[in-house]
């Protein structure tokens, strides 16, 4: 009890109460404990006096001349600002004690006249802690129902993001690729209607086109999301989409799930394609006829040139040949993407085609001092020669480029179990690791200054990369900065 009447200790009684001696007792007997009482004689005052301040408890007695005790409970009871003060009836000994009514209007207890003290005091504290623990739980309540609403409000908020984003949006679990929510910008794109896709994994779907795909999965594995990254999605129709793919990582339930948010670049792309194609085809004609033009005066057909002459002339040349280059690499690209050229598949001989590269690339290679190993294995392929033979070359002519002088290359293959693996590794300056997919695609180096000072036009990495999957292989890298470079190619056998 000690330890209530300290919780409870300035408690604030209001006692009503006709007789004045009961009053003076009560009070006196609560003051001693600690309380802090107001009484008063006249039931109205009563009243006016809890409305005005509330108290945390009010003794009534029953039977008061004006109004009793009982009609005053139910005035309290009407009231908000007093219903919830627990009333505690006062009857004299010899009075009947309507209990039922007591309870009925509102009372949570009585007591009867004359007062024993540790009666009184144990009801008083037992209504006290009640009330108080109501209020408490009123307050939980209160705040539990703010929090639940704010949390609705904030859910509908992003349900509501998530639906309307323009950009299409997937939520599938890591593990399987098990869709889980789509919204609709997503089923616009895909050509799926919802029930087709959720619960379906990206497997069932053949929804990406592996490759950037794979590649894209492995990165968000190693860092955790993934920014951007070029894939290209197969919608129901079976049409082909190139988008930028973002995932972050997040858990639902305790699950680990992928955010999929998509920027769908096709018409881009297909208008960026468009436009250099069509800008390549209005040179090649001019740039034939310049060089033939500069051939010409080169070689002094048209008149003798001064020293100086000479060399303009010289550096004019060497210009328009890397100008000749890169339209043709672009054309070839288009042609090949569009299916234009279709790869002359032969059976051929991996250690052949490896030895032949080396041997296109030796004089780069010793030109530029580096020593260039071959370790051929002996392969029977189903393949364009002419296309591998560009592919291995490619590599090799880049591997020499990004090599300081004194290192070594090593162009190797083995077999794996159901395909040959065909490696590019030099020690080189290595490739950054957000530039390990990047430069796969067309016009993309590490440095911008890397096609002027090395003369590459940025369409290398592509053209192998459309030759391989015109293979069904796939190609890739794995590099550590200031250390080296390993291009891989996986080929049917
Ligand atoms: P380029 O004609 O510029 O060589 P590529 O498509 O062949 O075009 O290569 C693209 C870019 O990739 C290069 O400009 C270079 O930045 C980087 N790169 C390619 N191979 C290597 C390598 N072996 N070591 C370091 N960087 C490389």
């Amino acid at each position: 009890m000690p330890e209530d009447i300290s919780n409870i200790f300035k408690a604030d009684i209001l006692a009503i109460d006709d007789t004045p001696e009961n009053l003076a007792l009560l009070s006196q007997m609560l003051k001693e404990k600690g309380y802090k009482v107001r009484s008063v004689t006249k039931a109205s005052t009563g009243l006016r006096g809890a409305q005005a301040a509330p108290p945390d408890l009010i003794l009534l007695d029953v039977k008061m001349p004006e109004m009793d005790g009982f009609e005053v409970c139910q005035h309290l009871k009407a009231d908000d600002r007093t219903r919830d003060i627990p009333v505690i009836f006062i009857s004299a000994l010899g009075d009947v004690l309507d209990k039922v009514k007591a309870f009925e209007v509102g009372g949570v207890d009585y007591i009867t006249k004359p007062f024993q003290v540790e009666e009184v005091l144990a009801r008083l504290q037992t209504h006290l802690t009640i009330q108080r623990l109501q209020t408490q739980l009123q307050a939980q309540n209160t705040q539990l129902q703010q929090e639940i609403a704010q949390r609705a409000a904030a859910e509908e908020k992003f349900a509501k993001a998530f639906r309307a984003s323009p950009h299409p949006i997937a939520i599938a679990t890591l593990a399987e690729e098990r869709f889980l929510d789509i919204n609709q910008s997503f089923l616009r794109m895909s050509g799926y209607t919802l029930e087709e896709i959720i619960n379906q994994t990206v497997a069932d779907l053949n929804l990406w086109v592996t490759g950037n795909y794979t590649q894209a999965m492995q990165l968000l594995l190693k860092n955790g999301s993934l920014h951007n990254q070029e894939c290209q999605l197969r919608t129901k129709t079976g049409e082909i989409r190139t988008v930028l793919l973002s995932i972050e990582l997040i858990e639902l339930a305790g699950v680990k799930c992928t955010l999929n948010i998509i920027n769908d670049i096709t018409e881009r792309k297909r208008l960026e394609d468009e436009f250099i194609s069509l800008v390549s085809h209005e040179l090649r004609t001019p740039m034939n006829s310049i060089i033939g033009a500069l051939d010409l005066l080169g070689t002094q057909q048209l008149g003798t040139l001064t020293a100086k002459g000479q060399q303009v002339i010289s550096i004019a040349i060497n210009n328009t040949e890397r100008l000749i280059r890169l339209v043709n690499d672009i054309l070839d690209l288009e042609r090949m993407k569009s299916g234009k050229i279709a790869m002359q598949k032969v059976k051929c001989n991996t250690a052949q085609l490896m030895l032949q590269a080396a041997e296109a690339m030796q004089q780069m290679a010793e030109t530029a001092q580096i020593t260039l190993i071959v370790e051929p294995t002996n392969i029977d392929l189903w393949a364009d020669p002419d296309r591998i033979l560009q592919t291995l070359t490619n590599l090799l002519s880049n591997a020499i480029k990004f090599s300081e002088p004194g290192k070594t290359i090593w162009l190797r293959s083995s077999l794996q179990s159901d395909h040959l693996q065909i490696t590019v590794q030099d020690q080189g300056r290595g490739i950054p690791t957000d530039k390990l997919q990047l430069i796969f695609e067309r016009f993309q180096q590490v440095d911008a200054s890397d096609s002027r000072k090395k003369g590459g036009t940025g369409l290398g990495l592509s053209i192998c990369r459309s030759i391989i999957e015109q293979h069904h292989g796939n190609i890739w890298v794995e590099s550590i900065l200031g250390q080296g470079s390993t291009f891989y190619i996986n080929l049917p056998c």
